[in-house]
């Protein structure tokens, strides 16, 4: 996993579609009871395929090191 950079799944957003686990290159998710999970994110490169084609915005890769964004997104 790269440092400073960390996959997030809004699941109360996620409506189950999988188009996220469709297109993801390094099967990192898959559905489990209609939302989407990281079955496996060691794998996961970063990319940036999964928050492109979320139609609800419910996956996203997270800057680690960005602390206001941090603060800003365990807030909201
Ligand atoms: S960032 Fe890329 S590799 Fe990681 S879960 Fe999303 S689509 Fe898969
Ligand atoms: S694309 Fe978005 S809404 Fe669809 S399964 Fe993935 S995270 Fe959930």
């Amino acid at each position: 996993m790269a440092a400073g950079k960390q996959l997030v799944i809004n699941r109360d957003w996620c409506k189950g579609c999988g188009i996220c686990a469709a297109f993801c290159p390094k099967q990192v998710l898959e559905l489990v009871d209609e939302k989407v999970q990281k079955v496996h994110e060691d794998q996961c490169i970063f990319c940036g395929q999964c928050e492109m084609r979320c139609p609800d915005y419910a996956i996203y890769i997270e800057e680690a090191e960005n602390e206001e964004i941090n603060q800003w997104v365990k807030s909201y």
